[in-house]
């Protein structure tokens, strides 16, 4: 049995970028840029002004004046005659200053006399108008030729919209792995089944982790579920070999029918993990089936709240950093218990928990009640997994602890309830 550390070292040691590719602006959020973005002009590319109001000299201003209009500039109008002393032109927001003008004052703040302007409006104390004011100067924001995004970041909408900005319309970003889920266990029936006899259950964990890919941003083909049965696991493993990476939960721990591991090796797949000093999820397994285009396979513990945590503990890291993440390891914010968390030893236990953020503004962790690795109840209220180190054998309420943060993270409040009680 090897430390969550080592476990995931191993895998990210294995897990290296996967090709670029070049998308449009409207598949570039969530992809992880492999290229460094630069400005292809100033920004803004010209004196801007940001209200609208009048181009002025601010020196014409000193003590308020009265000043002749003698142009009107709409945004994305270049201003026909340059601004001489005593004189103003109407801008709107976004439009350049003409040649001689370096403030801008507020149409608010004045008054119209015919082709005069009159600053300030009688009744108004506006702010000194000096150089500059109101004004966002032709390469204040950035300058030509300048690195605005760097290749390891993942695109966000506002990403997005510099990218537009600067016209960079198409942009290199790393392939997202093809990834292929499947469950196995004789007990498993499809959710759709209304009456599933005692001993059956529905399966829960193929839908689960490719919702979970998918919400990654990720291509997703869920195999169902195969039965605890060589023939029919291999079967579906080839099926799954198909893509970049295969995620099968459950049969990888010691029952007599956990068959996943022979037929992975059987299948050509190297084991490099079979057991981590985690709790939940001790039995998480990983491996490469390797060639020109090579496969990673994840054994997922059927217990749902293990498949869940050694997903978000193993995989996820992976997920990104074949995306090309420059840091794929998870932040692991602090959060305040609001209750005593427990662990057994000597593995290192990740915990279902909900994290607010409390009046003060700290994030507090409310441990769910949880009857265990089973219990998929629990972990479907969870926003994160609060983490008590192997060593420990708890955390009191009022302490610190470490948390890997989950979909939902933080809560806007900390007053969250459970709903089961
Ligand atoms: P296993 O890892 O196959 O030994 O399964 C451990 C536990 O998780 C058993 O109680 C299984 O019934 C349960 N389990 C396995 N697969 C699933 C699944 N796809 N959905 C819900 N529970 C499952
Ligand atoms: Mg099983």
């Amino acid at each position: 049995m090897i430390s969550v550390e080592e476990a995931l070292r191993r895998i990210l040691a294995r897990t290296p970028r996967l090709p670029a590719e070049t998308v449009g602006l409207g598949e570039a959020r969530g992809r992880v840029l492999r290229e460094d973005v630069f400005a292809d002009r100033d920004l803004p590319p010209f004196h801007r002004s940001a209200v609208d109001g009048y181009a002025v000299r601010a020196a014409c201003l000193a003590g308020g004046g009265r000043l002749r209009v003698v142009d009107q500039i709409p945004a994305g109008t270049m201003p026909r005659v340059p601004l001489g002393p005593g004189e103003a032109a109407a801008v709107m927001t976004g439009a350049p200053l003409p040649e001689g003008a370096d403030a801008a004052i507020m149409v608010e703040d004045t008054v119209r006399d015919g082709d005069f302007v009159v600053w300030p409006a009688p009744g108004k104390t506006p702010p000194a108008v000096a150089p500059g004011s109101r004004v966002t100067a032709r390469g204040a924001e950035v300058v030509r030729g300048a690195k605005l995004l760097e290749a390891g970041v993942r695109v966000s909408p506002a990403g997005v919209g510099l990218l537009a900005t600067v016209g960079k319309v198409r942009v290199e970003v790393g392939r997202r792995p093809r990834v292929a889920v499947f469950s196995t266990g004789d007990e498993l029936r499809h959710p759709r089944t209304e009456r599933p006899r005692p001993a059956q259950i529905r399966d829960a964990n193929s839908h689960m982790i490719a919702a979970r890919c998918r919400a990654l941003g990720l291509p997703v083909r869920r195999l169902g579920f195969a039965a605890d049965d060589p023939g029919h696991l291999a079967a579906t493993t080839a099926a799954g070999l198909a893509g970049d990476a295969l995620f099968i939960t459950g049969g990888v721990s010691m029952g007599r029918y956990d068959y996943v591991e022979p037929v992975l090796e059987e299948a050509g797949v190297r084991l490099l993990v079979t057991a981590v000093a985690i709790r939940p999820g001790k039995p998480f397994v990983f491996g490469i089936r390797e060639g020109s285009r090579p496969v990673f396979v994840f054994g997922l513990p059927g217990n749902p709240v293990s498949a869940l945590t050694t997903f978000e503990v193993f995989a996820r890291p992976a997920l990104d950093a074949l995306q090309g993440i420059a840091d794929p390891r998870p932040p692991r914010p602090l959060v305040r218990l609001l209750a005593p968390v427990s662990n057994r030893g000597p593995r290192r236990a990740f915990l279902p928990a909900r994290v607010g953020v409390s009046d003060d503004g700290t994030l507090t962790a409310q441990p769910i009640r949880s009857q265990g690795s089973g219990d998929i109840a629990a972990v479907a209220l969870a926003n994160a997994l609060v983490i008590v180190p192997e060593d420990a054998e708890g955390i009191p309420a009022g302490a610190s602890a470490e948390a890997q943060p989950l979909p939902g993270f933080p809560d806007a409040g900390a007053g969250w309830h459970d709903p089961r009680r």
